[in-house]
């Protein structure tokens, strides 16, 4: 028989180092702020007792879900049935141009501890918001340049044993990974790739990108970034390819943007939730919104660009619950 969440919270509670609670809010949890509660909300630092965690849960037919730092993360309003789980590792270690970072590290950490050792490669990670394992599991990046370029190998658990894999095998693709298809596997740590460069020249890089990423998405914002993926020219049905204006191409790419733009986005509402009035990727919660008002606008949004251009836009942002 099932335990009950209590008996399950006692379980959890048990194994050393993991911290558990119940009936956790998860919309103090993700920077879109929506989302109901899990029934149960566990982490740890320890690898191993991440793993013990883990497998209680799934051994009493609980389901599991591993979240990072919540800011690419749209929660339902009815929450999550099962066990939240966040792996919080956050160690780094620098070896000559190596450097070791766990997932559970914030990745402006990450990119801190590598200008300060004068090591290029991260810099124009600068400023995404969220953790290292979760931006492995989706190739974050911007600049013109994603996590993937500098990954030397992952170690992860695939529900099974813990191993490690190396770029090749992480199937890097804009925003995708091999992780992405396997929704169960989780990320420990990552290892990188890196060349030494001037500090105060990457310093200076990096601070200048901050400083346009606040105008554009400012601290506070309870948002996910973008909500859609870029689409590659490449890719796009013909017709909806020859409306696109070439000065629109960036890098092989079209910005979702561009699409939503065209279907009037900017600045449509559903509640309290909002479509940017100077960016039509980029959606928000005015405060006290809702999963609900937030999935019936993207739902919108989606199918006004497939009725005008045919295309399916589909979402960088990952459901939960
Ligand atoms: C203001 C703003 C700007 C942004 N700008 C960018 C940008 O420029 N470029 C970009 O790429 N992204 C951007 N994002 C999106 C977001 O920052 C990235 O997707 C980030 O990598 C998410 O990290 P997180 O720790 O918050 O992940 P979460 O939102 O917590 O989780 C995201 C996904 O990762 C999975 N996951 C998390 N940890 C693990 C793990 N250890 N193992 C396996 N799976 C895991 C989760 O299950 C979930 O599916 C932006 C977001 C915001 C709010």
């Amino acid at each position: 028989m099932m335990p009950t969440t209590e008996e399950m919270r006692a379980h959890l509670a048990a194994i050393p180092n993991v911290t558990v609670s119940a009936d956790v809010p998860l919309a103090l949890h993700t920077r879109f702020g929506v989302g109901g509660p899990a029934d149960l909300y566990a982490e740890t630092g320890s690898e191993s007792a991440f793993l013990e965690a883990l497998r209680t849960a799934q051994a009493a037919g609980i389901p599991t879900v591993v979240i990072g730092g919540g800011t690419n993360l749209i929660v339902s309003d009815r929450g999550y049935r099962g066990l939240v789980l966040r792996y919080r590792g956050d160690a780094f270690e620098a070896n000559g141009s190596r450097v070791m970072a766990g997932a559970g590290s914030e990745l402006q950490g990450l990119v801190n501890f590598t200008i300060d050792r004068g090591l290029k490669g991260l810099e124009t990670l600068a400023g995404i918001p969220g953790w290292t394992g979760a931006a492995v599991y989706g190739n974050a990046g911007a600049y013109g340049h994603s996590i993937s370029e500098r990954v030397a190998s992952v170690r992860f658990f695939d529900g099974l044993s813990v191993r490690a894999f190396s770029n090749t095998e992480c199937e890097f693709a804009y925003r995708e990974s091999i992780f992405k298809q396997h929704k169960d596997w989780i990320i420990f740590a990552v290892e990188l790739e890196l060349e030494p460069a001037d500090r105060e020249e990457l310093r200076r890089a990096a601070d200048g990108i901050v400083k346009i990423r606040n105008e554009k998405f400012p601290v506070t914002m309870r948002c996910a970034g973008s909500i859609f993926k870029n689409l590659l020219l490449r890719d796009l049905p013909h017709a909806a390819a020859a409306q696109v204006p070439a000065e629109a191409v960036r890098e092989g790419k079209v910005p979702a943007a561009w699409f939503l733009e065209q279907v009037g986005a900017k600045g449509m509402q559903v509640g309290r939730i909002h479509v940017a009035d100077y960016h039509a990727n980029l959606i928000y919660n005015t405060g006290g919104g809702t999963a609900a008002d937030l999935c019936a606008l993207i739902q919108d949004l989606k199918a006004r660009v497939e009725s005008r251009f045919g295309l399916a836009l589909e979402e960088e942002v990952q459901y939960v619950g």
